[in-house]
């Protein structure tokens, strides 16, 4: 089955709102392993929108149309439909009645506006919206079918699962598609493909696809058929993706993220953190206390943006600041062992760089950081230095996600 969406609404045209209906579609036709050939987006306008559905009917089996059923002027979708089907609509006082009773339900009459909803295609299945006003209709054309949803987004997720979902159920005979995620810290995306060209031999090109961005890249992987052949299918090649990346994966599921995995690492060593951060200003602390329940592992941070400051609460040498620069390897690991004892920490996460725009010169180019774990013990303190050709924001956050990352490794060491 080959399927195409199309969105309506002439706001969608604009630059303030995105058409966000058409990826919570594609998710449901994805699960069901149903190709999605086009996505459109047009405007208020019968006209093309009469023309773009009957373009759709006669490419594909299955179309999907969000928007443009409410009660205003400017909604133009039954009629178009009517307009590309050749047929016409009628009034029905019975759907005119459920509407009519939904607003009293709320304690209002219903504006004669609201009449027009209950309009319905000659032939077609009218879909009942218990979330709003606007009922959905499902209409058969040639060998393809066409479904028309309301724009807004909370409506048109109920309808979807309330009537689209089990009729792909009933028409997916190779059962549902599941996806399952893997999340990669810190590895360039061309070392993660040659790591992982093995498995594209194996399981198919097709079955993996790589999402990278500075930091992070997620693996994304998908089966076929019953839940327990998926879920078998599915641990099968997480496995094998597990054994070729190594400890670069830090978490399972679309929602993961570096700061839990590293939350869920020191609960289990029942161990503790404190950040020093200078070009980050207080971002690494920010993310750990994203995670609920923080407070058992972090303690706090030191925002030392001036070298006053880097002496004064992290006792970061006033010689070693004039000779190496705050921008540094020396003042990094000062920063960090320095954090460790004044905050009172097990590790001290430090950073220090240039965000940028200005302030770069030809040794440190913006983009330079230098970032220094202290920890567990007094002696111990890694560093890493990157030099991130980004906008601040960029730096600032791959900087943050580097930072964890060289904590969380220091996690998996076994303990001595
Ligand atoms: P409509 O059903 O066309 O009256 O749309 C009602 C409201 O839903 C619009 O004002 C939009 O804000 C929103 N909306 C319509 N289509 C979409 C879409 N494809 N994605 C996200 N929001 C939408
Ligand atoms: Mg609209």
């Amino acid at each position: 089955m080959r399927a195409a969406i199309v969105a309506v609404g002439s706001e969608l045209l604009g630059t303030d709102r995105l058409d966000t209906n058409s990826l919570k579609l594609t998710a449901l036709l994805a699960e069901h392993g149903i190709e999605l050939v086009a996505k459109s987006v047009v405007g208020d306008d019968e006209a093309w929108l009469a023309a773009e559905l009957t373009r759709r009917l006669s490419e594909v089996d299955l179309v999907l149309v969000t928007g443009g059923l409410g009660p205003t002027e400017d909604d133009c979708t039954r009629a178009a439909t009517a307009r590309a089907l050749g047929l016409t609509t009628r009034f029905d006082p019975q759907l005119e009645a459920t509407i009519r009773r939904r607003f009293e339900r709320m304690g209002l009459v219903m504006p004669e506006v609201n009449r027009r909803q209950a309009e319905v295609i000659e032939g077609g299945v009218v879909l009942d919206n218990e979330w709003g006003t606007a009922p959905g209709l499902r209409l058969s054309a040639g060998d393809s079918t066409l479904w028309l949803f309301p724009g807004v987004p909370r409506e048109l997720a109920g309808m979807m699962e309330r009537h689209l979902r089990p009729w792909l159920e009933r028409r997916a005979p190779g059962g549902s598609r599941e996806q399952r995620v893997l999340k990669v810290s810190c590895v360039p995306e061309s070392t993660l493909e040659e790591q992982i060209a093995p498995a594209y031999r194996e399981f198919g090109r097709e079955a993996i696809t790589v999402l990278a961005k500075p930091g992070e890249i997620q693996l994304r992987f998908w089966a076929l058929g019953e839940p327990a052949q998926r879920q078998r299918r599915l641990d099968e090649i997480e496995l094998r993706l597990r054994r070729l990346i190594g400890p670069a994966v830090y978490a399972r599921g679309e929602e993961a993220s570096l700061e839990e995995t590293v939350g869920e690492l020191l609960r289990a060593a029942g161990q503790t953190v404190v950040t020093a951060e200078s070009c980050t200003g207080g971002l690494v602390a920010e993310r750990l206390t994203r995670v609920s329940g923080s407070s058992d592992y972090f303690l706090g941070a030191a925002v030392t943006y001036s070298n006053t400051l880097k002496a004064a609460m992290l006792a970061v040498p006033p010689e070693l600041l004039a000779e190496h620069g705050a921008v540094s390897e020396p003042v990094a690991c000062s920063m960090a062992s320095g954090g460790r004892r004044a905050l009172g920490g097990d590790f001290c996460i430090a950073l220090t760089g240039i965000a940028g725009p200005g302030g770069g010169s030809e040794d440190k180019p913006v983009g330079t950081v230098h970032i220094a774990v202290a920890g567990p013990s007094d002696e111990e303190v890694v560093h890493r230095r990157i030099c991130y050709p980004g906008d601040r924001q960029g730096i600032r956050s791959l900087a943050s996600q580097v930072g964890l990352e060289m904590l969380r490794r220091l996690l998996l060491k076994p303990t001595a």
